[in-house]
């Protein structure tokens, strides 16, 4: 399938984005020098789940930078509208544009996106037809690596046995309890955001087919979310 690639230019979404790369930088290094690689050192863990770690933990960023550079489906200055599809068409009043009906204009984007879900400024990109499914690969990468870390910092203060050869001269050492309350306090965030963003797009994909089967006539005559316009 090709996807098109193209760049917001939003200070804002700039910001947003920074801040999740952050907390993915932050527990990336934090999770496997505190937790991981000590108690894989005194035997306590297989090295596979470093690996593993590692391995959602590429998956994660790598679906965060498709989400964010794929085109959404922008509409083009002169669309081919198929034949009989025309009184479903409609004029953008802010773009001059021809659009299908659920296409939406997004005001941050600065154009009329295709079955458009809404604006995220987490991945400083609208989510629309042609990157939905990437953004929800997002949210089921970063629920997993969430859930990852958090049950490992867990199992260091709860399950696994106490570590013998500690490095006091390390700073992560040193302050561990603050850095790993704080990693704690971002994959919370985080877990209960995604759950709620995670749950809002499995009810709205499930009405869509269910509209689809009941009333495909009545369909594309309205827009299946309540968020939508911008
Ligand atoms: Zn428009
Ligand atoms: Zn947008």
């Amino acid at each position: 399938m090709g996807l098109r690639i193209h760049f917001v230019v939003d200070p804002h979404g700039w910001c947003c984005m920074g801040l999740i790369v952050f907390v993915w930088l932050y527990n990336v290094v934090i999770i496997p020098k505190i937790v991981l690689f000590p108690h894989y050192e005194e035997g306590h863990i297989p090295g596979i789940l470093i690996i593993i770690f590692y391995g959602i933990s590429i998956f994660c960023l790598v679906a965060l930078l498709r989400a964010s550079i794929t085109d959404p489906g922008r509409l083009p200055e002169n669309p081919k509208i198929p034949h009989g599809e025309r009184e479903f068409w409609e004029l953008c009043n802010k773009c001059n544009l021809m659009r299908p009906k659920r296409s939406h204009h997004c005001s941050r984007c600065g154009h009329c996106v295709r079955r458009m879900d809404h604006h995220c400024p987490w991945i400083n990109n609208c989510v629309g037809e042609d990157n939905h499914w990437l953004f929800l690969q997002l949210c089921f990468y970063t629920e997993l690596l969430t859930c990852y870390a958090l049950m490992f910092s867990f199992c260091h203060y709860y399950y696994f046995l106490p570590l013998k050869k500690r490095n006091l001269d390390l700073f992560v050492i040193r302050h561990e309890l603050a850095i790993m309350r704080l990693a704690a306090f971002m994959g919370i965030i985080m877990l209960v955001g995604i759950t709620g963003l995670f749950y809002t797009q499995l009810i709205g994909i499930i009405t869509y087919h269910w509209k689809k089967v009941l009333q495909p006539q009545k369909l594309d005559l309205s827009c299946s979310h309540k968020y939508l316009h911008e």
